[in-house]
């Protein structure tokens, strides 16, 4: 493993993360550290086994919920740069470091020829994060897109390379979300793209506003910015996670059974003998749409986000909790967490 003594100049003690996170919780980190290299990420990884530092890994903060100081070594990963490698039928293969923005980097695809992350457009964060929860909208998932994934093995240091088929992709989910929890840091993703014009406008809110309009990718990018502008806050503006839960999945036994209940009802079909229902529907029928809770909120146009006007991690969370307990007496339905929640105490 790399010597260690040049990252502790970099290492800051007390840290505050409320910029570093998209819910604006003025939590600390015991200590940060901004990772602008491979080999600053595997000296900060010996400094923290010295110095038995639990590591958490943060990247642009706006899938993650601070319930608390954080404590142990915060990195931050900060690695830029996107390479292209090989071009062969009608596909270019991207590699992209994990600090890169992701929606700047859906633009540099877009501007350049590169197709299929249109739909993607405009989610917050960066690289990095993306195949955590495989990130996903209006029906694609970059998971479609995705070669391999570039890691350091937090225990051993050294740089490993994940297959698609490693990674086991699903809804919002990865084996960095399951098996693999917190035992790699990402610090590049591997894509292929399509060199030619393609597009996906099935799912039903882009196929509405296309309906008679034939779509070009750019066409696509331009819609789905113009949905999510028109549907979601700007963090910046109104601190939120985005999606504060997610769709939840249940046996088509009990989606009949809410169907002769709540005939508007929305309903997914999936594959199996399973059907996806929209969390959104399920919490705005509880009442929650547009209320205020103290110092946090649901927001007025999107019942599934959760808002922050001046609270705390704690509060956010009763206010999750008070949401899912009302679902689950209503619909029998139980809600899941979309976010990570760290420092959460009880
Ligand atoms: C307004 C809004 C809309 C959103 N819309 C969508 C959407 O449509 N679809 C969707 O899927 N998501 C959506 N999200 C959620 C979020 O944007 C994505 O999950 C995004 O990938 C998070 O990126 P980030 O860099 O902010 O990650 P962070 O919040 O920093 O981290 C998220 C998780 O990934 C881990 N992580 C981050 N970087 C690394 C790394 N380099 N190595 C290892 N682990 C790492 C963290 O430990 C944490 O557990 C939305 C969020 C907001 C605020």
């Amino acid at each position: 493993m790399t010597d260690s003594l040049a990252i502790i100049e970099q290492i800051h003690k007390s840290f505050d993360l409320k910029d570093f996170n998209s819910l604006a919780i003025p939590a600390k980190a015991e200590f940060f550290c901004s990772i602008d290299s491979v080999s600053q990420l595997q000296q900060a990884l010996v400094y923290a086994m010295q110095q038995n530092l639990k590591i958490t890994t943060i990247s642009g903060g706006s899938n993650l919920v601070l319930a608390a100081d954080v404590s142990g070594l915060v990195l931050h990963i900060n690695l830029k740069g996107v390479s292209t490698s090989t071009m062969l039928d009608n596909t270019v293969d991207i590699s992209v470091a994990a600090g890169e923005n992701w929606h700047d980097f859906v633009t540099l695809c877009l501007n350049n020829g590169w197709h299929g992350l249109e739909n993607l457009a405009l989610i917050p964060g960066n690289m990095g994060a993306a195949p955590i929860q495989n990130i996903g909208a209006y029906g694609v998932e970059l998971s479609h897109f995705l070669q391999s994934v570039d890691v350091v093995n937090v225990e051993t240091g050294q740089p490993e390379v994940l297959t698609d088929e490693d990674c086991d992709f699903g809804y919002r989910t990865s084996v960095f979300k399951q098996s693999a929890l917190d035992k790699y840091v990402i610090t590049g993703v591997n894509l292929r793209l399509s060199t030619q014009s393609v597009t996906h406008v099935s799912y039903p809110a882009l196929a509405d506003l296309l309906q008679g309009v034939e779509p070009t990718p750019k066409i696509v990018f331009d819609t789905v910015c113009q949905l999510r502008r028109s549907k979601l806050p700007d963090p910046k503006e109104i601190p939120n996670v985005g999606s504060f839960f997610k769709n939840p999945i249940v046996s088509k036994q009990q989606a009949d059974q809410l169907m002769a209940t709540y005939p508007e009802i929305p309903m997914f079909p999936q594959k199996g003998d399973f059907t996806k229902l929209a969390a959104a529907w399920l919490i705005e029928h509880c009442g929650f749409k547009g209320s205020r809770h103290g110092k946090v909120g649901v927001h007025h146009k999107q019942a599934l986000v959760l808002v922050n006007f001046e609270g705390n991690g704690e509060d956010i969370l009763l206010l999750a909790e008070n949401i899912k307990t009302q679902v689950a007496e209503k619909f029998a339905v139980e809600l899941e967490v979309e976010p990570r929640i760290y420092g959460h105490t009880h």
